[in-house]
């Protein structure tokens, strides 16, 4: 019989890849978006190609009763939690609405799941930012968390009711840790799209230089097809877990940078500027995931090296020129 999945923060970058990879799979595949996201087809341009494979429901994930309606109608086998707010940086007001929002609607989903279907496996989207400032380097999922944002605090303790309701009420839900992880869909505010669409523009002659941050900061980059596959690939063992889910390899903006410029046949060094204002608070030890349980439990390979990643993003940008 067909499966059934919901999805929240489909038109985001995940949500996407993982609705076109469910559909490969012949779920029949539904998603919870804003009523203004459906009158907007810019924030739809993720999902536009797949519009007539999927089911939109209008609702708000702040909203209960919003949720149990959906909810109730599509009665999914799996439900991936993929939406929030997800700025680290952030204002006074966005703060009360980081941690409500983020944290309620984990919590809505959790009780409704509970108290409709309880068979209902959830995957709820963690991220690095739970490590904070880590402790350890590199993390695994037994590595203290010490959030240094909003954001990361809103995860951490979406975290512990994602924990408590597979302990107490048994159901299969799981959090991922997900490290950062890139592609052409990939938001304009993170460095890798800035650099990218950057690079772009200068060979085309329509900008002159790129003003970044600290070059020497290090991430642990995926690739975003590979972590929408590892999250159907935890909802489909026997056992409910939590997953760091990381490469384990560290690379710097700059090797990123090297990588994206040279590709257009460009020196990076004859293009960039430094801005303060791109600077965040030094980072001791970097975010870089161990990827023991993951590959053991789940047997997953990674398929794109960084160079392999920055290339599809330019081949992508360039796309758009045409
Ligand atoms: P995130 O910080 O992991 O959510 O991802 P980003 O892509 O925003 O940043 C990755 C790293 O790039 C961080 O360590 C930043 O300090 C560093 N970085 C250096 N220059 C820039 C810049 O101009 N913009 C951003 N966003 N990050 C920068």
């Amino acid at each position: 019989m067909k499966k059934t999945a919901l999805i929240t923060g489909i038109t985001g970058q995940d949500g996407s890849y993982l609705a076109e990879l469910l559909i490969s799979k012949e779920y029949e595949v539904h998603a919870i978006v804003r009523r203004e996201t459906l009158e907007n087809s810019e924030k739809l341009k993720n999902i536009a190609h797949i519009e007539n494979k999927i089911t939109l429901h209008a609702g708000s994930l702040s909203d209960h009763l919003s949720i149990y309606k959906i909810f109730a109608k599509v009665l999914p086998d799996e439900c991936y939690h993929l939406a929030g707010s997800t700025f680290v940086d952030y204002s006074f007001d966005e703060e009360f609405q980081t941690i409500s929002s983020n944290f309620s609607s984990t919590h809505y989903l959790l009780s409704i799941i509970k108290e409709l279907k309880p068979a209902c496996r959830l995957f709820f989207a963690g991220t690095s930012e739970m490590f904070g400032e880590p402790v350890e380097f590199p993390q695994n999922e037994k590595t203290p968390f010490n959030p240094k944002s909003i954001y990361g605090i809103s995860k951490v303790s979406s975290y512990y009711l994602i924990k408590n309701y597979r302990e107490k009420e048994n159901i299969f839900a799981c959090t991922g840790i997900m490290y950062n992880h890139e592609s052409p869909r990939r938001g304009n505010q993170f460095v890798t799209k800035k650099i990218v669409t950057a690079a772009v523009k200068i060979k085309k002659g329509l900008q002159k230089e790129i003003f970044l941050g600290n070059l020497d900061a290090k991430r642990d980059w995926g690739y975003a097809k590979d972590y929408v596959l590892m999250m159907w690939k935890i909802l489909q063992q026997d056992k409910a877990d939590d997953y760091i889910m990381a490469t384990g390899k560290l690379h710097s903006v700059r090797e990123f940078l090297d990588i994206a410029f040279s590709y257009l046949g460009l020196d990076y060094r004859d293009y960039f500027k430094i801005d303060q204002r791109f600077f965040r608070a030094s980072e001791k030890l970097p975010l870089c995931g161990d990827t023991e349980k993951l590959i053991s439990a789940i047997g997953f390979q990674h398929t794109k090296s960084l160079h392999e990643i920055v290339e599809e993003m330019i081949e992508a940008e360039l796309k758009g020129y045409e």
